[in-house]
């Protein structure tokens, strides 16, 4: 069984976002990058699912700047085997991404697509779903578990109020929730050795893919800035204040 995996390069979530001055975009000039916290926990799912002996070859994906190589080489210092970099400078909008992971999929025939549920900068959660709808495979969004037997694969849904399970055919599309694992540490060896493991670069335009964007970001701005709080000294100074200046009792 072949299990795919997208990775996204995002900011690192640690880090605090900052608009460009000119408010045209997130400001990316010496910020430190990381895997997309979603797409980590796909990329372990997978490895797990190759140690329990279920996936045979788990290949990760990305699509974006050439420094995107990065983040597939930890997804291969953390078990994967192969990454593939669909390299391109433009602003990329869910429906380019998933258009470039089908022309993937064409090629690749994986059984198990994994995805995160979202990407932590645009915040879209979309990509999943919409390459379901174009390549037609069944999907499992939201998975908190995940287990394939019998050319299955059963994904249990974190939705509003409980849990769902559905039952996917293979090929099949999966992205991941929070819960579905805790994604360990790569090892210095491993990072050593996914120096060496094979590392594919195509292009969108290679792919037959149009990434031209169909939407224009009008401004980016940091949220407004909260004004310091006062320390009051007891209730009856705080029942003052809410009365008389902030007048909302
Ligand atoms: P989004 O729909 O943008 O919130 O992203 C959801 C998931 O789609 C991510 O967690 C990734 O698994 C995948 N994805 C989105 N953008 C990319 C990208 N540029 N390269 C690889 N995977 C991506």
């Amino acid at each position: 069984m072949k299990i795919l995996v997208a990775v996204k390069r995002v900011i690192d979530y640690n880090v605090k976002a900052r608009a460009k001055p000119d408010g045209s975009a997130v400001d990316l000039a010496n910020v430190k990058m990381a895997i997309n916290p979603f797409c980590e926990i796909a990329v372990e799912e997978a490895v797990r699912l190759k140690e329990k002996g279920i996936a045979t070859e788990v290949v990760t994906v990305s699509i974006g700047p050439q420094q995107s190589q990065e983040q597939l080489r930890t997804s291969l210092a953390l078990g994967a085997d192969r990454g593939i970099l669909i390299q391109t400078d433009a602003e990329l909008e869910p429906l380019a991404v998933a258009k470039c992971l089908k022309a993937v999929c064409d090629k690749e025939q994986p059984d198990i697509v994994l995805l995160g549920k979202q990407a932590i900068d645009g915040d879209n959660n979309q990509t999943g779903q919409m390459l379901a709808a174009i390549s037609g495979y069944p999907q499992g969004t939201f998975a908190s578990v995940l287990e394939v037997a019998d050319g299955a694969v059963e994904v249990t849904r974190e939705v509003d109020g409980g849990l769902q399970t559905l039952k996917l055919n293979l090929p099949a599309i999966v992205t991941t929730d929070l819960r579905l694992n805790e994604p360990r540490y790569a090892s210095l060896p491993n990072i050593m050795k996914a120096k060496s493991k094979p590392m594919d670069t195509t292009s969108p335009d290679e792919l037959g893919v149009d990434v031209t964007p169909r939407t224009k970001v009008l401004k980016v701005a940091p949220p407004a800035q909260r004004e310091a709080g006062v320390k009051v000294a007891d209730v009856a100074e705080l029942l003052d204040k809410l009365k008389n200046e902030a007048k909302v009792i």
